[in-house]
């Protein structure tokens, strides 16, 4: 092994900020231009950084952004008061201690060298992540196949879009997304599949909607649940989960049937028609009982049919309601058939559209940064592209086989054939599905590291190395949104702590194990050009062999590479450049990258497109007697992953602070729990303590949680843990949709509440959930079992929370008869927590106390209502909030209602709610129209 000089140089640093006295500028910053850190929208962001000392004084939408034109969502608007979050892990750690950086890369080294000697390369495994900027996932992909000699990385995004990936490819012959955001504004009708576009692609929803005010388009929704989406909706249909395969077949049949085909697109330009045809007459052919199958009414599924059928311009857009199936690379082909039988690919407003829900989950295809790719859209089972890219690369040794895919890979840790896992920004404990079992297997396999930006989650507590990444704001690089246009998301701020690029940790443990040359990158713009470079290996712009297509940036200059503009691919010469950085005398000239396959040429060999034949399909697993109803995960609007950066800020936490299940009235009544109460979800993989929310919204049979609560913020509400890990056969992405589940009441005996500043350690209950608030954190709890003392029960448990040593006093009312008490805790004079126990519910006065720890310092007032169960007069319940930017809560806006503020526009006007990023305004205009679970 060559041993490298460890260097401490810090890689990605900052834009020069100028030394500028306040007293001379008081106010001067440099506006810097990046990218959001969410989902796959790709919204550009203008961020002021103030120059004195590099603070971030605030964010806005970048108005010449292509993704967003200045809007942002309400996740992309809180951006800035996600800095400086207090959790990091700022050093690296072995085996729990501090430890240098060139100690842990050593140990890293040594250990991948050790394992590959004894048990062969393919007993290494990399777990990635979606949210790696392209410069980190092709150094960590380059690294594991090219050098390792394996292809086992595999990454969160076969989570999100692998169906989506391999449908692609079977109908285009690559992985391409041939239409652009544009075309949800251009188009006359917009089926939205499995996609609550208002939440998940808050920004795109927005400009639907505003296409739709503008111009009229029509908006067709299918979804078995009645989302915020669906308040622009013009129909919904509700169809049973599992059945869009079904239903896209019933379509091609209409298409066929109606004489709405393309037929001279269908014989030019594709194949395979005939078998489609024959599938999907087979499959759903008679529209009674497809109907039926649904779940819908005959008329509305003809009311369908003919819309798209008499709509030219149709944009269908799908997301995760359609890839997390056993069945979801069917489900895509089946939407493509439609569109490849109308001939609606990749033309202005006509085209399928599918919706990436991670910000660089394009970026990672782009690299093949999944076990099923090679690198830059080649395949890794095609031997001259393994030979080409190894002497591209010139690598050691190249994998001749596809690796292990997300489940199969934690299934091989648990075997314990893969002795050494490396996790690099995601959370695989928490996020995979039956996610007790991979928690289990993380914790058991022989040596595990971790990169990431957070000092704790489910998948860190069990790592012997821990690295310290760096986070949204100081990372540098490059990130791929849905409409394959690639941003610079720039550093903003010096890392914390010692946190470094990811790119560079790989890089070091490359270098040392020997492999210098090849990875001596000194910062981002070394690995970009390299990467624009190889997607142009063998692929000729003129005649291109993959659409992805770099080349014309793999000489940029790191300035120009510093100032590159947002740009889609296949890049044109010189678009991606600003003025007076453009390269002169670009040698190719290709069309316009907007939009793909408009001319009817595909990259299958003969230039077709293929029809797929869709077979009948049905949810791997389905309900029976023990497990009756369906479970479907969902994302929330203000809430990202698994809330490591959006559960810091306060205002986005507020629509929606416990893990909830949806129940339809009817199966609330059957399964006999109610409203607000806590019921224990069963299913054959695990179990979650979640909150009812009762919502004639839900489809009746089924039931659906959000997906975002981990062990280390609600220990018993995490909802994959409940979920199969049944998976669709070509992409491997897991069924996230449909998982038969038992719900049943879990009698809470008593309730409480702490409100600490940072609790060190939290209480022992049976189920808890820590909420951050400003400037303190919220403990909700909830026990099986009342304890005998509720005040010594408080008090014990408050003295694992608070700091060790605090000298406290105590101020204690208690009512041990009836199980209550109330308790606060001052030291000195200052409030430092406020405790309460009781039979049930959580306080309305949560806000109140709040104010009151945070502030500290009490008035005789606050003192004297302090352990009653009053709220004082003139302070306000607590009410869900309904808008994150100027927090506005639903009681806020109800009372408007009465006041007689009936239209959105009046409620708008009367609170503000909804006048800045207006991502709640699909939820006001619901109230307004008092729809039911509004
Ligand atoms: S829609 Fe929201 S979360 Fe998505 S990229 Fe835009 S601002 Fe970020």
């Amino acid at each position: 092994m060559a041993g490298d000089a460890f260097s401490p140089a810090r890689e990605g640093k900052p834009l020069p900020v100028a030394a500028v006295s306040d007293a001379v500028a008081p106010a001067l910053v440099t506006p810097l231009k990046t990218a959001c850190a969410y989902c796959g929208v790709g919204c550009g962001i203008d961020v002021d950084v103030k120059d004195r000392d590099g603070r971030v004084l605030g964010v806005r939408g970048d108005a010449e952004h292509p993704a967003n034109f200045g809007r942002l969502c309400s996740k992309g608007t809180a951006l800035n008061e996600t800095l400086g979050m207090a959790d990091r892990l700022l050093r690296p750690r072995i085996n729990g201690r501090d430890a240098f950086w060139g100690e842990a890369l050593d140990a890293i080294a040594a250990k991948l060298a050790q394992v590959r000697r004894d048990h062969g390369p393919d007993a290494i495994a990399f777990y990635v992540s979606g949210q790696l900027l392209t410069e980190d996932y092709y150094v960590v992909n380059k690294f594991v196949k090219g050098f390792i000699g394996t292809a086992n990385i595999d990454t969160n995004s076969r989570l999100c879009m692998a169906s989506t990936v391999v449908a692609q490819q079977r109908a285009f012959g690559e992985d391409v997304v041939p239409g652009c955001y544009e075309d949800l504004e251009l188009a006359d009708l917009v089926v939205l599949v499995g996609s609550n576009t208002t939440w998940c692609h808050p920004v795109l929803f927005q400009r639907i909607k505003a296409a739709r005010e503008r111009r009229g388009t029509r908006v067709v929704v299918i979804d078995p649940r009645r989302t915020a989406t669906c308040g622009i909706a013009d129909l919904h249909l509700a169809i049973r989960p599992g059945t869009d395969a079904a239903l896209f077949n019933g379509l091609l049949c209409w298409l066929a049937d109606h004489g709405a085909l393309d037929a001279s697109f269908i014989a030019m330009h594709t194949a395979g028609y005939g078998g489609a045809l024959d599938a999907a007459r087979s499959d759903a052919g008679d529209i009674d009982r497809l109907a039926a199958r649904c779940g819908v009414a005959v008329s509305e599924l003809r009311a369908f049919f003919r819309l798209f059928a008499n709509t030219p311009k149709t944009v269908t857009s799908w997301s995760q309601g359609v890839n997390q199936s056993s069945g979801g690379t069917d489900k895509v082909n089946a939407i493509i058939n439609c569109h490849l039988a109308t001939g609606r690919v990749g033309k202005p407003g006509a085209s399928p559209l599918s919706l990436t829900g991670q910000p660089n989950a394009m970026g990672g295809r782009e690299v093949g940064g999944l076990a099923t790719q090679l690198a830059a859209h080649m395949g890794i089972e095609d031997a001259a592209a393994r030979a080409a890219v190894a002497r591209f690369w010139q690598a050691r040794e190249m994998p001749a086989a596809r690796g292990l895919k997300a489940v199969d890979l934690f299934e091989a840790v648990r075997r314990g054939e893969v002795k050494f896992l490396w996790v690099i920004g995601t959370n695989p404990a928490t996020s995979l599905p039956h996610a007790d079992r991979v928690r289990d297997a993380i914790a058991g396999c022989e040596f595990v590291v971790v990169s990431d930006c957070v000092g704790d989650n489910d998948t860190l507590r069990h790592a012997h190395i821990a690295l310290p990444a760096m986070a949204w704001g100081e990372k540098d690089g490059t990130v791929t949104n849905s409409e394959r246009r690639i941003s610079r998301q720039r550093a903003l701020l010096a890392p914390a702590g010692e946190a470094k690029a990811d790119w560079w940790s790989v890089a070091q443990v490359a270098r040392r194990l020997g492999f210098t040359a090849q990875f001596n990158y000194t910062k981002a713009a070394d690995i970009f050009r390299e990467h624009a470079a190889l997607s142009a290996l063998g692929n000729d712009l003129g005649k291109p062999r993959r659409q992805f297509h770099l080349g014309e940036l793999a000489t940029l200059t790191d300035a120009a590479y510093e100032a590159l503009q947002p740009v889609q691919w296949p890049v044109r010469p010189a678009a991606a450049l600003p003025a007076g950085l453009a390269r002169q005398g670009a040698k190719v000239a290709v069309p316009s990258s907007a939009r793909l396959f408009g001319d009817g040429r595909f990259m299958h060999g003969d230039g077709r497109a293929r029809f797929i034949a869709i077979a009948a399909h049905r949810p791997a697993n389905s309900v029976r007697d023990d497990f009756p109803f369906v479970l479907n995960t969902n994302r929330l609007r203000d809430q990202w992953h698994t809330m490591t950066r959006t559960g810091a800020v306060p205002r986005l936490v507020r629509h929606c602070e416990q893990p909830v299940l949806d129940m339809h009235p009817e199966d609330a009544a059957r399964a006999g729990v109610q409203d607000g109460a806590i019921a224990e979800v069963r299913s054959a993989q695990g179990r979650a303590l979640l909150r009812v929310a009762v919502n004639p919204a839900q489809r009746a049979g089924e039931v659906s949680a959000p997906m975002h609560w981990t062990r280390t913020v609600a220990p018993a509400s995490c909802v994959n843990a409940l979920v199969n890990a049944a998976c669709d056969p070509q992409s491997g992405q897991p069924e996230f949709k449909h998982t038969p589940v038992q719900v049943s009441p879990w009698p809470a005996a008593a309730e409480a509440v702490f409100i600490v500043r940072v609790p060190r350690a939290l209480p022992e209950a049976d189920y808890l959930v820590r909420i951050s608030e400003s400037g303190c954190t919220r403990l909700q709890v909830a026990l099986a079992v009342a304890p005998a003392s509720p005040a010594g029960w408080l008090q014990a448990q408050l003295a694992r929370v608070l700091p060790e040593g605090l000298a406290a006093r105590w101020l204690l009312r208690e009512d041990a008869a009836r199980g209550r008490a109330a308790l606060a805790c001052f030291a000195g004079e200052e409030l430092v927590a406020f405790a309460a126990l009781q039979a049930g519910g959580a306080p309305a006065r949560v806000q109140w106390l709040q104010k009151l720890v945070r502030q500290g310092v009490l008035a005789d007032a606050e003192r004297a209502w302090l352990l009653t169960d009053l709220l004082p007069p003139g302070e306000t319940p607590c009410s869900r909030q309904l808008c994150a930017c100027f927090q506005v809560s639903e009681k806020t806006l109800r009372d408007a209602l009465r006041e007689g503020f009936t239209t959105v526009d009046a409620l708008v006007q009367r609170t503000q709610a909804g006048s800045k990023c207006g991502t709640c305004l699909p939820e006001i205009a619901l109230l307004a129209a008092g729809a039911p679970g509004s």
